[in-house]
């Protein structure tokens, strides 16, 4: 498993070793000196508000279209591949995609079956409904915004989602785990997202995420600020590690207005 950092802990005052149970693992303290330039956003439990769902029904409810006599089978098969896919994400920062699910599974994903799919899941993707004024509030600011979003769906579904709920002309750039390498809290995978949003230093860019260690912790490795939004209900096993200290804890998303004006003060 590669470290999520080259050089973790390491001797330099500005790096914080974590609470119990971290291990090695360490974090870059942002020197809170640097302007502030875009603003990245986890999307699942933070743009979108969290939702437990019943996966295994919605492999069973999209495995009877495709085949209505197999369709308990297929569904535990498809469940079993995707937490294999999600374990995979947690403990290698290892990304993967829906595709690779189905093949994984030994099911063939058909059109009527990813219609089905996506119907089921279109009730756990609407836009928390402060996030377009939010997102316009740090554009008034003359801030960039960007996504990076630990998914097995595609970039077209995600803008669609997007577009659907009209913030999609206002995201400068986002990344998607399912069409690079790695899963946050992979660094590469924060350096992209801060790349795609047109931003060049980390400790420029601030990231606003639900998870304490993929979303806090992973955005301070690289020097990033970090703002947690603690309302979902992540399960021990989905969570891995339990690090990540935040800069600020919003617990609504227009709450993060104030929170970057006062760091745009500061600096
Ligand atoms: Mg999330």
């Amino acid at each position: 498993m590669p470290a999520p950092s080259d050089d973790p802990c390491g001797t330099a005052e500005s790096r914080a070793r974590l609470s119990a149970g971290s291990g090695n693992l360490c974090a870059v303290t942002n020197d809170k000196n640097e302007p502030i330039e875009a603003v990245l956003f986890d999307w699942g439990g933070t743009l979108a508000p969290w939702h437990t769902i019943d996966l295994l029904g919605v492999w069973r409810s999209v495995a009877t279209v495709i085949d209505r006599d197999r369709a308990d089978e297929l569904a535990a098969a498809l469940l079993a591949a995707e937490d294999e896919v999600w374990i995979r994400s947690r403990d290698e920062h290892r990304s993967g995609t829906l595709e690779e699910v189905c093949a994984m599974a030994e099911v063939v994903m058909t059109p009527e079956a990813l219609v089905e799919y996506e119907r089921l899941w279109h009730p756990h993707t609407e836009l928390d409904p402060e996030a377009p004024a939010t997102l316009e509030g740090l554009r008034a600011r003359g801030l960039r915004i960007g996504v990076l979003s630990n998914t097995i769906w595609s970039r077209q579904r995600h803008e669609s989602i997007f577009a659907r709920d009209g913030i999609l002309e206002l995201l400068d750039g986002a990344v998607y785990s399912s069409e690079i390498a790695w899963t946050k809290p992979h660094e590469e995978a924060f350096l992209a997202a801060m790349r795609a949003a047109g931003a060049s230093d980390p400790a420029r860019c601030v990231f606003v995420g639900d998870r304490l260690f993929d979303d806090v912790w992973g955005a301070q490795n690289v020097g990033m600020r970090a703002v947690h939004i603690p309302h979902s209900a992540i399960t021990a096993s989905q969570l891995g590690h339990t690090e990540g200290v935040p800069d600020a804890t919003v617990h609504n998303l227009s709450d993060l207005l104030d929170v970057v004006d006062g760091w745009m003060k500061e600096s």
